[in-house]
């Protein structure tokens, strides 16, 4: 078990009690812990060398108010300025979804091969036909997997939403769109498309759910990855963001055992809200993201 960053700053600060403020010195040492509780957190390099910028930033020069030793004082800047970075600042509205004026609201659901995404649409579409009362239809445009499509139709049925069905010989744009029209004329509130994804970063993925996005226009386009992801979280996530303009994050299997620093990772390269986390296979387990939660996890 790794030590949690604050038994660890608190082994650095026996020695310097006592100290007014936050200095380029005194904070040296706990700056190299705290970079190496995010680096084993799984978090990737450029935003961890980001954040600890950061900190320093607002560290040095902060009073060490009270019977706080100097540690306890910079825990609490890194405590602060880690659930910012996980989105606290934007304010619980963040993890909203939004509806077109003119329903259907079309949500797109991108991502690589098993991190998530057909179970997740699956738990969307819960959500949205439980808690927000929305008339809900779940397409599949994964042409490439046909127990992706029947995996689809499983979980939509199984939550009691509509499931509009396609064939590996249509085309990802045609399914979208025939889905689409279908939602207008039968008052469906909500589309939700699920896309086909791979193992890695591949270009013909990215044009092909590229286009399927220029068709429909989804007024929400979601990013979904895998907390386990670990440092590659970086790579995949600029591969994405940089294809699609997303709208926001949803970061699967916080149930297991990551401390989540891929939420980090993530957050660095697109700057986009996560909007949700999954917490278990089963279709109710989607949670609102919590920023300062995480920010304590990924802390340990
Ligand atoms: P896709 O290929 O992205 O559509 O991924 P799937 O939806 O098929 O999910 C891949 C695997 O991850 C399945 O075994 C799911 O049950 C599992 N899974 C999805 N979300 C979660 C989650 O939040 N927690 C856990 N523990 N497992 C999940």
């Amino acid at each position: 078990m790794l030590d949690n960053l604050t038994q660890r700053l608190a082994k650095v600060v026996k020695t310097m009690r006592g100290e007014a403020r936050l200095t380029e010195a005194n904070t040296a040492e706990m700056l190299r812990e705290v970079r190496l509780a995010l680096l084993e957190a799984d978090v990737a390099l450029p935003a961890v060398r980001e954040f600890i910028a950061k900190v320093k930033e607002k560290a040095l020069g902060e009073e060490v108010i009270g019977s706080l030793s100097p540690g306890q004082a910079l825990v609490g800047v890194v405590q602060r300025e880690l659930a910012a970075l996980m989105g606290a600042d934007l304010g619980p509205e963040a993890t909203q979804l939004s509806f077109a004026q003119q329903p259907p609201a079309i949500i797109l659901m991108a991502g690589l091969q098993g991190v998530g995404k057909t179970t997740t649409t699956g738990k969307l579409a819960k959500y949205l036909k439980e808690q927000k009362k929305k008339k809900v239809l779940t397409v599949s445009a994964d042409v490439y997997r046909p127990a992706a499509i029947a995996q689809l139709e499983s979980v939509t049925k199984q939550v009691g939403a509509d499931f509009f069905p396609s064939h590996s010989t249509d085309k990802p744009v045609d399914i979208a769109l025939n889905a689409l029209d279908w939602a207008k004329k039968h008052y469906h509130d909500v589309l939700i498309i699920d896309t086909a994804g791979r193992l890695g970063i591949d270009e013909a993925m990215m044009q092909e759910i590229a286009a399927v996005h220029g068709a429909v226009k989804p007024i929400e386009t979601l990013f979904v990855v895998d907390a386990m992801l670990g440092q590659d979280a970086i790579n995949t996530a600029k591969a994405f963001n940089d294809a699609l303009p997303l709208t926001g994050i949803v970061l699967t299997k916080l149930d297991g055992d990551s401390r989540g620093g891929a939420a980090l990772s993530v957050r660095h390269v697109t700057g986009k809200p996560i909007k949700f986390a999954g917490v278990s296979e089963k279709l109710d387990g989607l949670e609102a993201f919590d920023p300062t939660r995480m920010a304590s996890r990924v802390l340990g």
